[in-house]
């Protein structure tokens, strides 16, 4: 089988940084063989002895927080200080797993039945972890973090355009005692999963990223009755009602359009403002989107970074321009600005409609799509009409109607008062096309597990 080149490009300047070499198929069949012995042994090691690694693992994420922020932002073009922030966010998921797992997976006794009998929570395998560019540690760390807790061995397949910092986690797990096999970075073409999600030592397959490759490889799961979890696209509502604070809303609409360059699966993508306030929001919308600052993502006073790579960009300026083509208006930018490297133009389209193509595609990038509608309802009826059901948010003064809101809308979290986030307290995932399962909270490390009937009579 062939090796292929996995490449690390800076978005900045489209330079080319680093080459690594892909495993052969022998090769990644043998990975998977130490994991499974790993598996053997780590399943059996005491929640204290796992606590060790992770907290060495937090520690030294914050101590070289600098080091590896510089990584992500070289390998996929994310503005340095929301580099450092997900490598402090990545530390938080580390503490918040390492402290709670015990807890999280004690055992559960069976009050209601007439027996001596209880939920032992074990660890089920080897798990493959397929993961996306767009936040190149934290992707990993969710996944990887409940799961080592867990005592289960995790394999990761990187997206091929950030084998920087693919290749940092797999040597800083190392670095901080876990022993070998229980986390491997796999350098592996999309093209060998089937293989890795076949091997009988595999027991299961996380996959945050497109629905086509979700639907690829949940089909794999199923083939060989693996389990999966699917973090998929988000096309998130940004729902704006007539008694919003509506300077404070602009300015979260802008922050929640913009986060990592509009790469996020939980960025603010549908804006829909209830027409009475329709004029006053695009004015301050449009205000804060045209300030934003195109530029070198090293550089601190930088506020748009570029894209993850050349070939996102021009995706992303067809989906602009077919919206166009098919009667959108231009309220700002548009286009890409004239000058090297991945960059787009922060970019608010109104007067699209659900005939055109763009209307059910995720927009990933700084690219606003603003929708006016009558009232509360038809902004629900709006915001339903996706074929994804990830994240959302609702913007009013009156809490009560927020929640009413938030609770008719068909996603897997909803906010009022500010854009979708992601915290390690709080459970993470989607509906419809957005996937299925949770991760983070108490209950991303249920995903993988054994709950094992335990009857004694
Ligand atoms: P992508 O092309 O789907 O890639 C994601 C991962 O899947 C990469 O590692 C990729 O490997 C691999 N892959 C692609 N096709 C595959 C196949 N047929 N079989 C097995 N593996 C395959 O997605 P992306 O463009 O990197 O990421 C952007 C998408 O991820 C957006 O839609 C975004 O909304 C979504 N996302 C979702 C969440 C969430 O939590 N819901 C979070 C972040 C991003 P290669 O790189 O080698 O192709």
């Amino acid at each position: 089988s062939q090796k292929m080149p996995i490449t690390s490009i800076n978005p900045a300047t489209n330079e080319t940084l680093q080459t690594f070499t892909s495993l052969s198929k022998d090769e990644s069949l043998n990975a998977v063989a130490t994991a499974g012995e790993a598996y053997q042994s780590w399943r059996k090691t005491s929640f204290a002895e796992r606590k060790k690694v992770l907290l060495a693992f937090a520690t030294e994420l914050r101590k070289r927080s600098d080091e590896f922020a510089r990584l992500i932002t070289l390998d996929m073009g994310k503005r340095i200080s929301e580099s450092r922030r997900e490598i402090e966010y990545c530390a938080e998921i580390s503490d918040f797993y390492a402290n709670g797992a015990e807890t999280f997976l004690a055992d559960q006794p069976m009050e209601d039945v007439d027996a001596n009998a209880y939920i032992r929570k074990e660890p089920i395998g080897v798990l493959l972890g397929v993961m996306p560019w767009n936040f190149p540690f934290y992707q990993v760390v969710r996944f990887a973090a409940p799961n080592i807790m867990a005592g289960n061995a995790v394999m990761l397949k990187h997206a091929s355009s950030v084998p920087q910092c693919a290749q940092a986690i797999a040597e800083l797990f190392d670095e901080c005692g876990l022993p070998k096999g229980v986390y491997t970075n796999l350098f592996i073409p999309s093209e060998f999963v089937e293989t890795v999600v076949a091997d009988s030592r595999v027991q299961g397959v996380s996959l945050t990223g497109s629905e086509k490759a979700g639907a690829a490889v949940a089909a794999l799961a199923g083939k060989n009755l693996k389990r999966s979890v699917l973090e998929l696209g988000g096309n998130d509502p940004f729902i704006v009602l007539e008694d919003a604070d509506i300077p404070k809303t602009a300015e979260l609409a802008v922050k929640g359009r913009v986060v990592n360059a509009g790469q996020s699966c939980v960025a603010s993508k549908r804006f829909i403002v209830v027409e009475s306030v329709a004029d006053e929001f695009l004015t301050a919308f449009k205000e804060g989107m045209s300030k934003l600052k195109i530029g070198d993502p090293m550089d601190e006073d930088t506020t748009l970074a570029p894209l993850s790579s050349e070939e996102a960009a021009v995706k992303l300026l067809q989906q602009v321009q077919s919206s166009i083509d098919a009667g959108a208006t231009v309220l700002l930018g548009g286009d890409r600005p004239d000058c090297e490297g991945a960059y787009f133009n922060a970019t608010i389209l109104t007067d699209v409609t659900p005939d055109m193509p763009t209307f059910d595609q995720e927009l990933f990038g700084p690219v606003a799509t603003v929708y006016v509608v009558k009232d509360e309802a038809a902004a629900i009826e709006l915001a339903n009409r996706s074929s994804y059901g990830l994240g959302g948010s609702v913007y009013t003064k009156d809490i009560q109607r927020g929640q009413r809101v938030a609770e008719q809308i068909e996603t897997g979290m909803m906010f009022v008062n500010q854009p979708t986030r992601s915290q390690a307290e709080l459970p993470f995932g989607g509906v419809k096309n957005s996937g299925y399962g949770r991760e983070l909270s108490s209950l991303g490390i249920q995903e993988f597990i054994n709950k094992k009937l335990i009857h004694l009579g």
